[in-house]
Formats: C-alpha cells, sequence, structure tokens
C-alpha cells in the first residue's frame, strides 16, 4: 500500500539539486525538547541506519542550534507522553557533499508528520497519547491537512486499532518497517516532527505514581470537536434528543470481567426505568460503539482503557467507574479526569468491591495478566493478605497487576446506592440550556475619592465602570472584588461588593497612601483580571 508516494508527481533533478545545494532546513518551536515540533526541509532518513539524516550546506538553517545540548537527552520527544527515553527524536549530521557517495534519495512528495505512537494497542493511549495530540499538531500547522501522510517510527506493526489512525488523513499512514520498501535513503519534501502535548490530561507514572497532568489545558469544547471530527469520518451521525434514553454497559470480555453482568444489566434497567445495552471492545465495530455511546445517559464499565470511550458521550451524561477489590479508585484516575474536565460536562462516579468474597483472583497466570506465581512465597502471601494497593510507578508492579486483573461479582444494592447519590431523577443530558463559562474583561475608569475626617478618620470612595464585554453577554450574578492594600504593606483588605461604587471608612487612616485592585467576577467563579491598580491618597 505504501507505493502510492509516487502520487504527487516531482521533478526529481530539480529535487536533488535543491538537497545539494540546500541541504537540511529546520525551524523549531518550544523552548525544551518536552515541548518542541519541528519544521523540516529535505530531512533525510537512511532505512539502513534506521537515522534520520540533516545534510549541511550554506544554505542549511538549524534552529534551535543546541550544540551538543542536542543530546542532553534529545532534540524532542516523538511521542506525546513527556520525556519517556525510549521516545526520543534526534538526527545525524552529514555534509551535503557526502550525497555524492550515498543511495539515490527518494523524495516523499507529502507533507509529513513524523511521530510516535506509544502503545497502539491500548485504546486509552491510542486516543489519549497519538489520535488527540495528532488532530491538534495537525490544527497547528495549516499544510498538515487531510492530504498529509502519517508517519509512526516506534516501529510496532499496524496494531489494533490501525482504522482510528487512517481517519487522521486522507493518506495510508506508513510504519517505520514500510520505509524500507521505499528506498535505502528518503527525503522528506516538507516534514513536522513531534506532536502537540496540550490536550493530554494525565500521566502514567513513570516517575511519580499516575495521576492527572499538573497543567491541564485541554477543555470539552475541543475534546467535542475532535470527537465530531472522528464521528464524521466514521459515517456515525449525532441523532438529536427525540429518541429514546439508555444505557450502555461497556463489557470486557477477556479479563477483569463482571461475573454477574446479566444481573446488573436488569437492575440499572429496573432502577432507571430504562433500556440498557451492553458492548464489547471483542464483539461490536467501533462505529457501532460509538454511534450508542455519543447517544447514551450512562456509560457503566469496569476500570480500563475502554473507558476513554466517554469521549464520544453527550453533555449531562453520567460516567460510571467499577474498580475490583483493593484499587483504590482516587489512585488511577484517567477516565475521572476526562470526565471532570472543564466544560465535558458528564457527572463521573466511582464503585469499588469492598467485599473479598466477590472478587476472583488469578495468581497462576503469567505476570503481565496480573499472576504472582513466580513472587517468592512471603511476597505471594503479603499480597494476598494486602486490603489496598499502595502507589507504585507504572507499570509492573505486581501486586497492581494481580488486583487490576481481578474479576469482580458487582454487589448490586451498594452499586445502585452510590448511583443515586449523583443521579437523582433520571440520568442524561440535561434540557438546560449550557451556558459557557467566559470571563470578564478589566473594569473600566475606576476613580476614588478621599475624605478625611479629624486626625483619625478617613474615608475612601472608589467607583469603576463595568467590563467592555459584559454589555454583550447575559449573565446570572456580576460581582466585584476590590482590595485595599496600604502602600508598603504585605497584607490588604479583601470585599466582595455588588455595585460598582463603594465608600471605605473602616481601617482607612488619614494621610496615607492605598493601593485598591479591583476585578470583576461572573457567576461566582469566573475571576476576570485586576484592572492597573488605583493609586489613592487620604
Ligand atoms: N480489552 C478489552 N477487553 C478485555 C481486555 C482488554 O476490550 O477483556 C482492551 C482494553 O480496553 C484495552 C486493551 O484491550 O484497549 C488492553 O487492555 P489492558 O487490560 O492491557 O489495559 P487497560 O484496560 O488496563 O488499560
Amino acid at each position: 500500500q505504501s507505493q502510492e508516494l509516487s502520487q504527487v508527481q516531482i521533478d526529481y533533478h530539480a529535487a536533488l539539486q535543491a538537497l545539494v545545494e540546500d541541504g537540511t532546513r529546520m525551524v523549531c518551536t518550544g523552548r525544551m525538547h518536552t515541548d518542541r515540533i519541528c519544521r523540516f526541509e529535505s530531512l533525510c532518513y537512511s532505512t539502513e541506519a534506521e537515522e534520520f539524516v540533516f545534510f549541511h550546506s550554506n544554505a542549511s538553517v538549524m534552529l534551535p542550534n543546541l550544540g551538543s545540548r542536542r543530546f542532553q537527552p534529545a532534540l524532542l520527544d516523538l511521542s506525546s507522553v513527556e520525556d519517556h527515553n525510549t521516545q526520543y527524536f534526534n538526527f545525524v549530521e552529514l555534509p551535503a557533499a557526502a550525497l555524492k557517495f550515498m543511495p539515490k534519495p527518494v523524495f516523499v512528495p507529502d507533507v509529513a508528520l513524523i511521530t510516535n505512537r506509544f502503545n497502539p494497542d491500548n485504546l486509552m493511549h491510542v486516543f489519549h497519547d497519538d489520535l488527540l495530540p495528532i488532530f491538534y499538531t495537525m490544527q497547528q500547522f495549516p499544510d498538515l491537512d487531510l492530504e498529509s501522510r502519517l508517519f509512526f517510527m516506534e516501529g510496532w506493526s499496524e496494531g489494533l486499532h490501525f482504522d482510528l489512525y487512517k481517519l487522521l488523513s486522507n493518506k495510508q499512514p506508513l510504519l517505520r518497517e514500510q520505509l524500507k520498501t521505499l528506498g535505502r535513503l528518503l527525503c522528506f519534501t516538507k516534514s513536522y516532527v513531534g506532536l502537540s502535548k496540550i490536550t493530554t490530561w494525565y500521566q502514567y507514572g513513570f516517575v511519580q505514581p499516575q495521576g492527572p497532568k499538573a497543567n491541564i489545558l485541554v477543555s470539552g469544547n475541543e475534546i467535542r470537536h475532535f470527537t465530531k471530527f472522528m464521528m464524521e469520518k466514521l459515517n456515525v451521525s449525532l441523532e438529536e434528543s427525540a429518541s429514546e434514553e439508555y444505557i450502555v454497559v461497556f463489557s470486557r470480555t477477556i479479563n477483569r470481567l463482571i461475573l454477574n453482568e446479566a444481573e446488573l444489566i436488569l437492575a440499572l434497567a429496573q432502577e432507571f426505568q430504562m433500556k440498557t445495552i451492553t458492548v464489547s471492545i471483542e464483539d461490536h465495530s467501533f462505529s457501532h460503539i460509538v454511534r450508542l455511546i455519543s447517544n447514551a445517559s450512562m456509560l457503566v464499565s469496569m476500570h480500563g482503557a475502554q473507558l476513554v470511550m466517554s469521549l464520544f458521550l453527550p453533555r449531562g451524561a453520567t460516567v460510571v467507574e467499577l474498580f475490583p477489590y483493593a484499587i483504590n479508585p482516587e489512585h488511577y484516575t484517567p477516565y475521572k479526569t476526562l470526565s471532570t474536565l472543564p466544560g465535558m460536562d458528564l457527572q463521573y462516579i466511582t464503585w469499588q468491591n469492598t467485599d473479598r468474597e466477590n472478587t476472583v483472583t488469578f495468581p497462576d497466570r503469567p505476570w503481565d495478566q496480573g499472576g504472582i506465581a513466580h513472587l517468592d512465597k512471603a511476597e505471594q502471601e503479603r499480597i494476598i493478605k494486602s486490603k489496598e494497593v499502595p502507589r507504585h510507578l507504572c507499570c509492573r508492579n505486581p501486586e497492581w497487576l494481580f488486583r487490576v486483573y481481578q474479576d469482580t461479582k458487582v454487589d448490586i444494592p451498594s452499586l445502585i446506592q452510590v448511583i443515586r447519590q449523583t443521579v437523582k431523577s433520571k440520568p442524561g443530558p440535561k434540557k438546560q440550556k449550557w451556558t459557557s463559562g467566559l470571563y470578564p474583561g478589566k473594569v473600566r475608569d475606576a476613580k476614588c475619592q478621599a475624605s478625611v475626617q479629624g486626625t483619625s478618620e478617613a474615608k475612601l470612595s472608589v467607583s469603576w465602570q463595568i467590563p467592555w464585554n459584559l454589555k454583550y453577554l447575559k449573565v446570572r450574578e456580576v460581582k466585584y472584588e476590590v482590595w485595599i492594600q496600604e502602600q508598603g504593606e504585605n497584607t490588604y483588605m479583601p470585599y466582595i461588593l455588588s455595585h460598582q461604587n463603594h465608600t471605605f471608612s473602616e481601617n482607612i487612616k488619614p494621610f496615607t497612601i492605598y493601593l485598591v485592585w479591583i476585578r470583576c467576577i461572573f457567576n461566582k467563579n469566573l475571576l476576570g483580571p485586576f484592572a492597573d491598580v488605583l493609586l489613592c491618597s487620604t
């Protein structure tokens, strides 16, 4: 399938001459290897050496020019997983004159996005590490359009979900192994190397125990923009609310099973008076699953990668994540973090099996499916007795694997009870209008006037105008926060006010300079910026 590279005709001699004369040109964004993406002209790749090659000539450009810091530890991360030492990108350097002695270059005419997939067989990794980052890297650079081509350099075969990667561009993505069939020296006419991390929300625990990323920069809006694109490509149309409401149970069929699934489905259907459907990756096509989830009122599933499909839930839906015995839900939150991203508008609920009677363990399975037979007897004993897996690093902690691959008989009354604590009536999309969280601008024309009474009392009257954007918005509640700080002091007096003027007399001294900070607040929690500080002398 890779032979279609020649679709776009290029003038071979002109391309070769340009490469020899101009060499490679690179300009990057980002200050560190962890946030860098580089744009190249004439970046080459030797399929024999399995190395990228930068050709130097008088016209070549290398920005940043890091010298040997390029190896400390690398020029950039090729996957969206931060600073992972198996995912680094670099190139070797040669003078363009060396081309005379090298295999004839084969030119890649398509604009290329060169990157690594992190774990293409795991659906959470596929969406979180690859699909969303690729989609938004392509949005960042206009020439990475639907006619550009993806090159996956991590060295995996297509993997279980290759069809999903194919949706991102009109050209077949190429894998590292396939490059060999194209030639010994490939030269990418125009390419981007690296991947934006701006949409990722979770770190998997390589250096500290797993958890949400420290600085999450994505909201539900961008997630839905991406899922809308994917649904269009999958030919799944968003049905309008009219149709019947239902619950989806996303089941696993190989491991981490719900042992009483039939009973669970009946109980959910009865409790919420809704049709309840099961799906699994093994038994249903991707578009079928997406079609069902994108209209569901509630998604119920064991902890596991299939829960990343909450991406496709409609606003207002409920996610119920079930955890096996001894797995603390607070310690494993990729799907909680997703559901509770600002603007995702999903309700998130966890249930944990706390009853040893209801768990089935598999000590004799291979270690990567949670077996512990290879451990010494004392360690096995300790693990079996333990009531909670202590926090740990990724990825081979045997106690974690042992517990996370248990099967579970769900205690139905306790599950229904935790769902009912959050979902009072019917779950699913609320009919209310979703108010988008727009922030106020600065208050304007702030002024102050002081009056002194005698030698110990003074008053400070402060007034201001509404933020400029307020007159175009319908805001339920507008408040102002005012801080009054005596010049030279570290502390200040804060006030929350409803009007655009106020006279302060408490703790105001005569013949003193005060700094007055004012900002607007919409609907209690949308804090605007402070206006320029106002200097007031009493
Ligand atoms: N998987 C599945 N059904 C199963 C077991 C696994 O669909 O019975 C999927 C799972 O959703 C993930 C992949 O297979 O996409 C790898 O599963 P694993 O248990 O290794 O990862 P986890 O789900 O714990 O992230």
